[in-house]
């Protein structure tokens, strides 16, 4: 979709992601900070990202193969880390041409490894389950599995695994997973990995060699409304226009299944964006937006590509104003709770109709 007549946009500050970049570098400052950029950098556009942070980070992480192909298709050459690893054994002979590094939780990818000649010279990272039991090796395989790697390889490898519980601060889970890891990392002398962006703000002892930073990158907080009052800046802000205004009587009901009824004479603003853009369907009423830094609630269904806002209160909203949905003025976190999801699955579910927009 090359021309928009429509305005709705997700607006990327790529100058926010810096800074939050730098501020949670300067938090782990002894780790590497990987820069997580998966699911399309969490709807922020995983090549714009990358390429604002290029001079900055020197390794990059995604989901799988493909993703880190995009990433080169788009000129972007640092070494990526390829989270889940290889899913073909096919992947092994991409990951060495292309400087990937692959992380391997299992058998049948040890396996491939193996195969491969000449032997696979990318850095290798080890996925050990330290109690999350989703992804990796049992801690009692880790020997058998180093045995099977080639000095070379095991030279550079780094062991890694994941927290379950990081964002809960009184949660004993975190420091007894580190601990399994940490006994691996001085039997073997490895490097090390284990902290996702809420690791990093919560356990500054899990920081280690590399921290995995994917959220706190966007400016969204893991561990609530800032409780650390940390300086992170939202970096998407999800937009539309105003199409429609119009007064409905007290009584009368808007939207699909009359689920909102007018208890006093009521001014809607209908806005151009939906459920098919990845604003939820379930979103409850009085959840706010902000118009000209007033705030409004969404009243009445959301529907496919339009939601209504009860504008009675607010001064001199006109068709045509923006309305910010998610960003600077209106945390994610709000509209995540008020439709029974959490912020990484809003910014994830973006839809490839709302145009990924550079704030200039
Ligand atoms: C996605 C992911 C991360 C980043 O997690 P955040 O909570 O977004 O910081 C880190 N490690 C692994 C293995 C991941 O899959």
């Amino acid at each position: 979709m090359n021309h928009t007549s429509r305005h709705t946009q997700a607006v990327i500050d790529l100058d926010a992601l810096v800074k939050n970049y730098q501020y949670i570098d300067n938090l782990a400052s002894k780790s590497n900070t990987i820069a997580v950029i998966k699911a399309d950098a969490y709807g922020h556009d995983a090549s714009k990202v990358a390429q604002a942070l290029s001079s900055k980070v020197t390794l990059f992480a995604v989901g799988f193969i493909d993703e880190a192909l995009a990433l080169r298709n788009d000129g972007i050459s640092k070494t990526v880390l390829i989270l889940e690893g290889p899913f073909k054994e096919s992947d092994f002979e991409l990951a060495q041409e292309n400087d990937f590094s692959l992380m391997l939780h299992s058998d049948y990818q040890i396996k491939w490894l193996r195969s491969m000649t000449p032997e696979f010279s990318g850095d290798i990272w080890l996925k050990v389950d330290t109690g999350m039991n989703r992804l990796g090796f049992q801690v009692e395989q880790v020997d058998s599995i180093m045995s099977q790697l080639t000095a070379q390889q095991r030279k550079k490898l780094v062991l890694c695994s994941h927290f379950s519980t990081a964002e809960q601060v009184d949660s004993a889970k975190p420091l007894e997973q580190l601990a399994k890891l940490k006994k691996l990392v001085s039997q073997y002398g490895c490097q090390f990995s284990m902290a996702n962006s809420a690791g990093i703000l919560n356990w500054p002892t899990s920081h280690g060699d590399h921290t995995r930073l994917g959220l706190a990158l966007y400016g969204i907080s893991p561990i609530g409304e800032n409780p650390l009052s940390q300086p992170l800046i939202p970096v998407m802000t999800l937009q539309a226009n105003i199409i429609a205004i119009h007064t409905v009587k007290i009584g009368e009901y808007v939207g699909y299944g009359d689920i909102w009824q007018a208890q006093r004479e009521t001014i809607l603003a209908t806005v151009a964006i939906g459920y098919a853009d990845g604003y939820p369907r379930n979103t409850k009423s009085g959840t706010p937006v902000s118009i000209k830094g007033a705030i409004a609630p969404v009243v009445g269904r959301v529907s496919m590509d339009m939601i209504t806002v009860d504008i009675t209160d607010l001064e001199n909203v006109i068709i045509g104003d923006i309305v910010e949905l998610w960003g600077k003025n209106i945390s994610i976190d709000i509209v995540a709770q008020n439709s029974d999801t959490i912020n990484y699955e809003l910014l994830t579910r973006v839809s490839k109709r709302v145009p990924k927009v550079i704030a200039s």
